[in-house]
């Protein structure tokens, strides 16, 4: 059956790599068993200009509709001085919020000819491949109350509140054996149960939920130790799942293990949509919208092409499909290939992004 794609490209390099995805799924649907149709329509800066809001109730109609969403990036300096209930940013969350989309995936891959390039040993990093899921839409960022107090002349109190429901934490959890069944079978929980009882409560529906998974082998960490092992010795992950602050800060480490910024792509996925019997799921670079080098034609397309790859895998169970763009991803590296963002010595051959998406096209032919 053909997929209904919802591409929104955004603002900023967002267009430009778009353009790279479009080339892709063109690819794809000629190529392959899967299918696609791809329709494009306009979010953040550019919905602002054209509509005066970041995103319309037809784009959300039409992203509760879809099969996936792909997204480039939102914002820039042109709009930074609007309200921030009208800013870009507002359509990224509306979509989020509106499509309850709770669990999202940091993978965190290194690439071989990236190898070098990191700043830790390269038997440290070499061959890593651990996927984070952190809880979106609950936890410490959401609970109430909330708020900064005076509570005499001269003392005022800052505070937030970490809460769980048992429901929130289930279905995080599911999502996070799920996907270990998918991969190593090996999922490691991160809380911080010793000290706080919400976390507490996270440990025990996580081992209430794992009776339902008796293959995957769980594991419990505790956040401080869990920061520290993912420099130490990363490859002993292979599945993550955490909560909503907890994920924040270890997906951003995670993510710096793997080099740059323009390599990294990320999934969003909600509840089954039973229209579809598919998850609600949102795909897209973990970078922003660069305006430093929008509109230049240099920015790295490969983020967003490894964000269809995550939506191949997780929306559509192309295994395959995803393993085989992967290849073709190392393959353009390791040749020596780069944007200029990955670009470290004069040996490499330097690509724009345009000339980038059309080598991943000739290596998937290659690899027919
Ligand atoms: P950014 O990710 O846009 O850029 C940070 C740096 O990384 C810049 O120097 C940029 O040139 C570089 N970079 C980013 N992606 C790249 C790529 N694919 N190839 C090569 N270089 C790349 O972050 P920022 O500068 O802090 O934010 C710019 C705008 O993007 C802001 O308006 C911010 O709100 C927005 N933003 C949006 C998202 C999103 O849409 N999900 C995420 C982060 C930031």
């Amino acid at each position: 059956m053909t997929k209904q794609i919802l591409l929104l490209p955004g603002d900023g390099i967002g267009q430009e790599i778009s353009k790279e995805a479009e080339k892709l799924f063109n690819w794809l649907d000629q190529n392959t068993d899967l299918k696609f149709e791809v329709s494009r329509e306009l979010i953040g800066g550019t919905s602002i200009d054209v509509y005066g809001e970041p995103i319309t109730d037809k784009v959300l109609r039409l992203a509760q509709d879809s099969d996936a969403i792909l997204l480039g990036a939102v914002g820039g300096p042109k709009w930074e001085q609007l309200d921030f209930s009208t800013r870009p940013e507002r359509g990224l969350l509306k979509i989020r919020k509106e499509l309850d989309l709770f669990a999202n995936f940091r993978p965190a891959i290194v690439f071989d000819a990236l190898v070098p390039a990191s700043s830790l040993k390269a038997e440290i990093i070499s061959n890593l491949d651990i996927m984070i899921i952190r809880e979106l839409t609950s936890g410490i960022y959401f609970g109430e109350p909330r708020g900064i107090k005076k509570i005499s002349d001269n003392i005022k109190k800052g505070f937030n509140t970490l809460v769980y429901h048992s429901d929130e934490i289930e279905r995080i959890a599911t999502v996070g054996f799920e996907t270990a069944m998918k991969r190593g079978k090996k999922l490691c929980s991160i809380d911080k149960a010793n000290v706080l009882e919400s976390t507490e409560l996270w440990r025990e529906v996580v081992n209430d939920v794992s009776k339902k998974f008796p293959e995957v082998h769980l594991t419990h960490m505790y956040v401080d130790n869990a920061a520290m092992q993912l420099v130490r010795n990363p490859k002993q992950f292979d599945v993550i799942v955490t909560t909503n602050m907890f994920g924040d800060i270890l997906s951003d480490c995670a993510s710096m293990l793997t080099g740059s910024l323009g390599m990294l792509p990320s999934a969003s996925l909600g509840n089954i949509n039973p229209k579809k019997k598919l998850r609600k799921a949102m795909y897209e670079p973990v970078h922003g919208s660069a305006p430093d080098i929008a509109g230049k034609n240099i920015a790295n397309p490969l983020a967003m092409i490894q964000s269809i790859g995550m939506m191949l895998e997780y929306s559509f169970n192309a295994f395959e499909l995803n393993a085989q763009l992967k290849n073709c991803i190392n393959n353009i590296l390791k040749k020596g290939y780069r944007t200029q963002d990955i670009f470290n010595n004069p040996n490499e051959k330097k690509l724009n992004t345009s000339e980038m998406g059309d080598m991943i096209i000739n290596e998937l032919e290659g690899s027919k």
